[in-house]
């Protein structure tokens, strides 16, 4: 026997299917939509078609970005000569927030897990790489300080250090199986303060 219709068990569903929605709050927010007024309900679903369509990587960095090229890269102050490479855009913003940073990201979408099948091709390390060929003079390694994390930091350095360019390593204030997002700025800046040579 079906609870509720068959168009609100959809909904509910792909609600559901949201990183950090679980089957109560999916119901929750699927009786919430049907209640609200049809001009709301549209002015969401354009804002998420719209950035979906429109929000793409950035041709440097690979953060994502609503131009070609994010505010970032495209700011002749920053120095472009520090990399600084994180996991996600969600751990871009939380260094960016500390406002404390001046040189550029590299985001990889991911980090190398063996266990979930993740390997270096699935993530953005190839574009790294190939970013090696301007002048760089240093990569700061800013994955989580998850297994996961430290695999990556690992492999990125094994890569990069044949070409001479200095790569580091954030400080373990960040605590272990920390995501970068959820760790307030001064942790990060001290972090950032006392990376290491890997
Ligand atoms: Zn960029």
């Amino acid at each position: 026997m079906q609870m509720y219709s068959g168009h609100i068990n959809k909904l509910i569903e792909e609600l559901a299917a949201l990183p950090g929605i679980g089957e109560k709050s999916a119901q929750r927010l699927a009786f919430h939509l049907i209640n609200m007024p049809e001009q709301k309900v549209k002015r969401l679903t354009d804002t998420i078609t719209n950035a979906k369509a429109n929000v793409r990587y950035c041709k440097e960095c690979f953060t994502l970005t609503d131009e070609d090229v994010c505010p970032i890269c495209a700011n002749k102050n920053r120095d472009h000569e520090t990399i600084m490479v994180v996991e996600t855009t969600r751990d871009l913003s939380a260094y960016e927030k500390t406002g404390k940073y001046e040189g550029v990201y590299h985001v990889l979408h991911g980090a190398i897990s063996p266990m979930l099948g993740i390997g270096p091709g699935d993530i953005k390390l190839k574009e790294l790489i190939v970013r090696l060929e301007n002048d760089v003079k240093e990569v700061i390694v800013a994955t989580n300080s998850s297994l996961e994390g430290e695999t990556t930091a690992m492999y990125i350095s094994k890569l990069i250090k044949p070409t001479g360019v200095k790569v580091t390593r954030i400080a373990s204030g960040v605590p272990v199986g920390g995501d970068l997002e959820y760790i307030d700025e001064v942790t990060l800046l001290r972090a950032l303060e006392g990376r290491i040579e890997l």
